[in-house]
């Protein structure tokens, strides 16, 4: 018992760290994708804010460099800024949200300013540039102004960046309460994710678990009876032949038993889920039936009980395993010789429905308990210990035709009445 309560811990303990471990992990990777997406979205956010500023710089040059008057008298190149914003001495700015604005000549020399002293010689190329004056950032554009074919000087004008930063910095702090928010939010989804994926894979290893303990004690049994056998034999004097030959038969039927045991272990082991395409084949049922009715080992479970088959006229052929199939109904009909007493009628019937087709094994046996309906299809489970183990019953043969049933896409139920017997039917898809 305290075995069992500390492999529960170890069970329970190595289920939570997986748990855990999924969640680490899809919190990690869908937190990083979440980071990862959330910087995309600003350096976005910052490009798009910088192609906005220098669209409005550029236009306002533009508009800047069209009122630049430009003439050549007498082979001498006239430049009149007066008219334009910000540089000019008649016209007011068209807005007080340029820094600066300068006017360098072609070789580079300051002519004219607006705002702070620039420096005389232009030192920036033709560009865009992002500028620091007086702790302020700037977007800075140098444009060279053309007449004709010709440069003939260089704008430089210059905006604050003050309004683009405060607008990103906000859109900063929505991302910097969102990620960790999002990832908050990640973390716990993945905790109950963690949860729900490990439900079925632990409902599994349960089974699994009780499954080894079921059959490690059901050949635990015949083993001790194997060897008890062995050692009486061993004490009996050596001429004592007709005791020794007891104790051998008794090893013998044990033996029997137990490789039926494992036989069928091993049949529940190996043949999980659906049949593979190679197992199917068609299936004369009616055919399958009669074999089943004939065959000497449902002659013998059924000598107490008169057996009787029912077949419709038309043969009904399913896509499977005949040998499959054979097995569930094969088991379904000893079941029910096995339960039913001396002079009891035992009935196989073959139903073709427009929806199925029906296979009925029906007996007026002991029937079964309606609290022990729900389990008797459960690997091991027996009704009642004592008389299902006198009649040589292992628990496993409702599991072994239920798994069969499913693996051919069909459904085994069974309906049953205590004392008057019991009803099991395999539907089977057309
Ligand atoms: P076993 O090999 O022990 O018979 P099964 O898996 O075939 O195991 O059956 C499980 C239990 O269901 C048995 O313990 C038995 O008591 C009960 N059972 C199965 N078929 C019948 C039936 N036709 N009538 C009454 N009880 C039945």
């Amino acid at each position: 018992m305290a075995w069992a309560t500390a492999s529960a811990a170890i069970l329970l303990a190595m289920f939570d760290r997986s748990r855990h471990n999924i969640a680490r992990w899809l919190t990690l990777s869908m937190g990083s994708i979440l980071v990862i997406f959330a910087a995309a979205i600003y350096y976005q956010r910052v490009a798009d804010r910088l192609a906005q500023s220098d669209r409005l710089l550029y236009s306002k040059a533009r508009v800047m460099a069209a009122n630049v008057e430009y003439k050549t008298r007498s082979q001498q190149e006239q430049i009149n800024l007066s008219h334009v914003p910000y540089l000019g001495r008649y016209s007011p700015p068209l807005d007080s949200s340029l820094s600066y604005a300068r006017w360098y000549t072609l070789t580079g020399q300051l002519l004219q300013f607006y705002g702070s002293q620039p420096p005389d010689l232009l030192t920036a190329g033709a560009a865009f540039e992002t500028v620091e004056l007086d702790a302020v950032r700037l977007r800075q554009l140098t444009l060279p102004v053309t007449a004709g074919e010709q440069t003939i000087g260089y704008l430089q004008i210059a905006m604050p960046l003050t309004q683009t930063e405060t607008d990103l910095r906000n859109f900063l702090w929505v991302l910097v309460v969102a990620v960790p928010l999002g990832l908050g939010l990640i973390s716990l989804t993945s905790w109950l994710l963690g949860g729900l994926a490990m439900r079925p894979i632990q409902q599994a290893y349960r089974q699994l678990q009780r499954f080894t303990a079921d059959a490690s004690h059901e050949l635990r049994a015949p083993l001790a009876a194997v060897l008890s056998n062995a050692q009486v034999g061993l004490l009996a004097p050596v001429d004592q032949g007709e005791a020794k030959h007891t104790r051998l038969e008794n090893i013998a039927e044990l033996t029997k038993s137990m490789n039926v045991l494992v036989g069928n272990l091993l049949f529940l082991a190996r043949r999980a889920g659906r049949l593979t395409p190679d197992l199917i084949k068609p299936v004369n049922l009616n055919r399958l039936l009669k074999d089943i009715h004939t065959s000497p080992s449902v002659q013998e479970a059924g000598q107490h009980v008169t057996l009787k088959l029912m077949l419709p006229d038309e043969a009904i052929v399913v896509q499977g395993n005949a040998d499959l199939l054979h097995q569930a109904i094969l088991n379904l009909v000893t079941n029910a010789c096995k339960y039913t007493a001396e002079g009891g009628l035992v009935w196989m019937r073959l139903v073709g429905l427009y929806h199925c087709n029906l296979i009925q094994v029906e007996d007026t046996g002991v029937g079964i308990p309606p609290e022990d309906l729900p389990h008797i299809f459960e690997r091991f489970y027996r009704v009642d210990q004592e008389r299902t183990r006198k009649k040589g019953g292992s628990g496993l043969g409702l599991a072994i035709a239920q798994q069969i049933v499913e693996a051919h896409g069909g459904r085994l139920t069974v309906t049953s009445q205590m004392g008057k017997g019991s009803l099991f039917q395999i539907e089977l898809p057309l």
